[in-house]
């Protein structure tokens, strides 16, 4: 969690387990999954289920939107919140009877730095 806490660049697993690692060198990779799937589950951490196929982490719970980049598949908050609080007391037809728990925004494009390299 500690480790988590100072990555607001959305770390995979593997990024973590060499970080825990500087300071718990007998720490196993296994070790380190089950421990992010426990916080995820129990909400002190959200998993994000990108288009990638590496589960990346984010110590950031509260509902935000994502920019993934296509290029370098860097992942970045976007500074504006959403709120999945704001579907509580509609009673339009597509959401009655359900319960929104959260919500995922991911925008993906070209970060600042692919898109400058693309264009020199
Ligand atoms: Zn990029
Ligand atoms: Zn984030």
């Amino acid at each position: 969690m500690q480790v988590l806490g100072e990555h607001i660049d959305h770390p995979s697993a593997d990024t973590i387990y060499e970080e825990v690692r500087k300071f718990l060198p007998r720490i196993s990779l296994g070790t380190v999954y089950r421990n992010l799937e426990i916080m995820s589950e129990s909400g002190s951490i959200l998993k994000l289920e990108t288009g990638g196929s590496i589960k990346r982490f984010d110590p950031n719970t509260h509902s935000h939107p994502h920019f993934r980049c296509v290029k370098c598949g860097s992942i970045e908050d976007l500074p504006f919140g959403i709120d999945s609080s704001m579907f509580a007391g509609t009673d339009e037809d597509w959401i009655k009877g359900r319960k929104v728990q959260s919500l995922h925004v991911e925008y993906t494009g070209l970060c600042a730095d692919c898109n400058g390299n693309t264009k020199s």
